[in-house]
């Protein structure tokens, strides 16, 4: 490829919004036969809203929101700040949080009034052995409409069911139709739950999901993709997201996403949404045309 050309396309790229961070990006996005896309705050809007509350026969519902809400504001997490709203909208007031630890890719724990508190995910339960007896159906129940299940237990007993659902961006759909006009195999790589993550791939008609990955299985999930020499691009805008980001043969960052992301991508998205990947492709394979 002659410098020219490349600055040419990294020119109408900008002007799009998509800022490739070295013209080798716009080479290589050429090549890319898989986008792998992470789904929280990419495909969706990454803000969660609590949608379902059940709590447990025995326990009291404003001890339990007080209990977890408490806790949850101690984390970053867009679940956590779901569950702190809705504590706040039933008038419930924060308790002081000791031991407060963030599990990643499980959830959370602490101590609350001098009860142990633990709010996560199905394998956070697993882990520590809470039982879920038929809270278990209905947690998989809530991942079958595409919402993320998660479990809080108080003192080692399951004390509610919660779920909270992250409305998909309006316009993922679209893009993600477009992807496959252009013969990109299209996958979801989430560390949210395997129920959940199937519920939005099939609404999306999206190829292949990897589930359940902690931030470091992002980057084997990509290794896999990459099988057979396939070139990936990965789409991500968290700070979980990065290693990733760095590892994929191109790395896209949503603009509006951290700053750690957009570091270590190779390209950076202006807007929030997935029509900007869909742009980079047909700039990146235009510039090429031009060129062989
Ligand atoms: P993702 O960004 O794809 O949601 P994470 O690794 O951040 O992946 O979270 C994976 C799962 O861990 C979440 O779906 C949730 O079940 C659980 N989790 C993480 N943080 C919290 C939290 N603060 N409260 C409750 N659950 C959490
Ligand atoms: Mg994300």
């Amino acid at each position: 490829a002659t410098p020219t050309s490349i600055m040419v396309g990294t020119g109408r790229a900008a002007e799009m919004g998509v800022l490739f961070r070295q013209g080798a990006a716009l080479q290589t996005l050429s090549d890319v036969q898989v986008i792998a896309l992470d789904k929280t705050g990419t495909l969706t809007e990454g803000r969660p809203e609590l949608t379902d509350l059940r709590i447990t026969e025995g326990f009291e519902e404003s001890d339990v929101l007080r209990l977890v809400a408490s806790v949850e504001a101690m984390s970053e997490h867009p679940i956590a700040a779901a569950i702190v709203r809705r504590a706040a909208q039933s008038g419930q007031s924060l308790a002081p949080v000791d031991d407060f630890a963030s599990l990643t890719g499980y959830g959370v724990s602490a101590e609350v009034e001098g009860r142990k508190i633990l709010i996560g995910a199905e394998r956070l339960m697993l882990r520590d052995g809470v039982e879920l007896g038929d809270a278990k159906n209905f947690g998989d129940e809530l991942g079958q409409v595409g919402k993320t299940p998660l479990y809080a237990a108080i003192d080692g007993r399951l004390a509610a069911v919660i779920a909270v659902s992250d409305p998909i961006k309006s316009t993922t759909a679209a893009a993600i139709a477009q992807l496959h006009d252009m013969g990109l195999e299209v996958a979801m790589i989430t560390g949210d739950s395997r129920g959940t993550a199937d519920a939005i791939a099939t609404q999306l008609g999206i190829d292949t999901v990897v589930a359940e990955v902690l931030p470091e299985g992002k980057v084997e999930a990509i290794g896999r993709l990459e099988i057979g020499g396939r070139k990936v691009a990965f789409v991500g805008d968290g700070i979980n997201d990065a290693p990733a980001l760095a590892t994929a043969d191109v790395g896209i960052a949503i603009g509006t996403g951290t700053d750690v992301a957009i570091e270590a991508a190779d390209v950076v998205l202006m807007s929030g949404d997935l029509n900007g990947v869909v742009n980079a492709l047909h700039i990146s394979r235009h510039t090429m045309q031009n060129i062989r």
